[in-house]
């Protein structure tokens, strides 16, 4: 049997054959035995076939074919059986048949030849007297006829011709199988149309889809293909996409499809024209891509988003929430310790007042009463500085503390700190060197703010300073800002506290004796901010700290 060897391509080293060519060739081969191989393509010997029961006649052929520069493989056969397996171990590509073969039909053999390769190239040789066998032997497939006796230069010419035709073919099955490899052997769908929008070709991708056939959509309408058939929604589409091209356009789109197991796909369709040399539409190209992975992909990023979307306004309107609910409580807090801090202040001041008349009044009370109101005034006046913190703290918070904007000069104010500062640094044996005693330096602020954080620097620099240490202070300043340091020789903050430093109510020190709020540096870091100013520290544990105010230089 002839048939079809896909294992074959490595024996098909015909001539000079592109190792391409022989891959396109081998799909389309047509002529093939189980272990022989003939390879259709370009520039290969035609294989010719002599049948004739006349042997000197046969023979007389192949000598004056053979002369033919060695163009022709020849073989010959003396009777049907001989033919037969030649048919199938020689693969001839011309057959010279004589219509007679003794008791046997060449026209038997001729439809033998023709069933098992419809291109083969089939010669009938006849007598001359008998042209009608020559007529009915091309009526029954034969391809060209020769009446005996043969001339030399008519057969030469026929077979030349047949030669000729079947290079032809065989070079038409080439280009052929390139354009079927470029069409099948891609994953998209390609679909070739005339300008009618006529189905002329369509390759497998498209037809498995639906698991159409081709012959049932070869010569229809595009209109109507099955892909879209009770879809008219779709329809239309595709016919504005069309007429689009028909007019001279070019039509991109998607289109969704319904598959055979029922899955909804999405595809990018283009339909191209093909103009021919006149640029006039010839033909259409359509082609469709399967882009549900992709759709699929874009789907899930913008749901996604969404939800991300949805999640950021729900955590912002959460924060918002928590923000509000924090200001509201925040402005509570402040209005509270507003009102308390006046509500005490005032029984504290009175508290104070006849403690002090208390005292003025009766210089002869026994010394213990002298004592203990003493110890009234100290508690007191320690409360009510604690109240005028508060005051402060809630009255920064609620942005209604007024400062001024006014020139200051500081070392009038640093003299008047140092002054009250003088009992303090007495009892503590505290020296304090004032490196810039006799200058003068003035800086825009508020000069009751500036002296409150003054003596809140110098009363810390004192608390917190060893007995008989030291304070400096020292000034500096360049075109815009001054700054004025005071260093004490005390206890020093540890390093991994100095982050803290600033925050309302932190102590860094144990020692109880040492009294304090933890609020004095977070209002004076307040107020400086409110003065255009700043506020820093460096300090080294056990050695000392140099606190710093900067402001600008007038
Ligand atoms: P208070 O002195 O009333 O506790 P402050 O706000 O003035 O509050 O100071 C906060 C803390 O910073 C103090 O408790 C102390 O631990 C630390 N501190 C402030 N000044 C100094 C300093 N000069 N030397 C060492 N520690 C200091």
């Amino acid at each position: 049997m002839w048939g079809y060897d896909m294992n074959a391509i490595k024996l098909m080293t015909n001539d000079d054959l592109s190792s391409n060519d022989k891959l396109l060739v081998k799909n389309k081969l047509k002529v093939i035995s189980n272990d022989n191989y003939r390879v259709l393509g370009k520039n290969i010997k035609s294989n010719i076939l002599i049948i004739d029961d006349d042997v000197d006649l046969a023979e007389s052929i192949y000598t004056i074919l053979d002369m033919q520069e060695s163009e022709y493989n020849i073989k010959i056969a003396s009777n049907i059986q001989q033919a037969k397996t030649l048919a199938t171990s020689f693969y001839p590509d011309i057959a010279l048949i004589d219509i007679k073969l003794g008791n046997e039909s060449g026209l038997d053999f001729l439809s033998f030849l023709k069933s098992e390769n419809e291109q083969i190239y089939c010669i009938m040789m006849t007598a001359f007297r008998e042209t009608e066998y020559a007529v009915s032997a091309l009526k029954s497939g034969a391809d060209d006829y020769l009446l005996k006796p043969i001339k030399a230069e008519k057969l030469i010419s026929t077979i030349a011709n047949a030669s000729n035709h079947q290079q032809l073919l065989y070079q038409k099955t080439l280009s052929e199988n390139r354009f079927r490899a470029v069409f099948e052997q891609t994953f998209q769908w390609i679909i070739l149309l005339d300008k009618t929008g006529t189905m002329l070709e369509v390759n497998h991708v498209a037809l498995n889809f639906n698991s159409t056939r081709l012959k049932d959509v070869i010569g229809t309408s595009f209109l109507e293909a099955p892909w879209w058939v009770e879809n008219d929604p779709l329809k239309s589409k595709i016919n504005s996409m069309l007429s689009n091209v028909q007019s001279g356009g070019f039509s991109r789109g998607e289109v969704e499809l319904l598959s055979d197991d029922n899955k909804l796909l999405t595809f990018d369709i283009s339909i191209n024209p093909i103009l021919d040399d006149k640029s006039n539409i010839d033909m259409m190209l359509v082609e469709l891509h399967d882009i549900s992975q992709r759709k699929e992909a874009e789907l899930k990023i913008i749901k996604y988003n969404d939800e991300l979307e949805a999640m950021v306004l729900e955590r912002t309107h959460d924060l918002l929430t928590a923000k509000m609910l924090a200001e509201k409580a925040n402005i509570a807090k402040s209005e509270f310790l507003s009102r308390m801090s006046h509500e005490l202040r005032t029984p504290m001041n009175a508290v104070l007042g006849f403690a002090q008349i208390l005292k003025l009044q009766n210089q002869d009370l026994p010394e213990q009463s002298r004592i203990n109101i003493d110890e009234i005034l100290d508690a007191g006046n320690h409360l009510l500085d604690l109240i005028n913190e508060v005051l402060d703290i809630s009255a920064i918070e609620a942005g209604s503390l007024d400062v001024g904007c006014d020139e200051v000069p500081l070392n009038e104010v640093l003299d008047e700190s140092i002054t009250l500062m003088k009992p303090k640094l007495e009892e503590r044996n505290i020296t304090l060197i004032n490196h810039c005693d006799n200058m003068k330096y003035s800086v825009i602020g508020d000069r009751f703010r500036i002296k409150q954080v003054l003596l809140n620097l110098l009363s810390n620099a004192v608390k917190y300073n060893n007995i008989n240490g030291d304070i400096i202070i020292d000034v500096e300043s360049d075109d815009k800002r001054l700054k004025l340091s005071i260093t004490d020789t005390g206890i020093g903050i540890r390093k991994e506290k100095l982050s803290k430093m600033f925050q309302p109510f932190e102590r860094f020190h144990d020692e109880p004796a040492i009294e304090g709020t933890g609020i004095g540096l977070v209002i004076s870091k307040m107020l400086m901010e409110l003065m255009g100013g700043s506020i820093g520290l460096s300090s080294e544990f056990g050695v000392g700290s140099e606190f710093w105010i900067e402001l600008q230089y007038k």
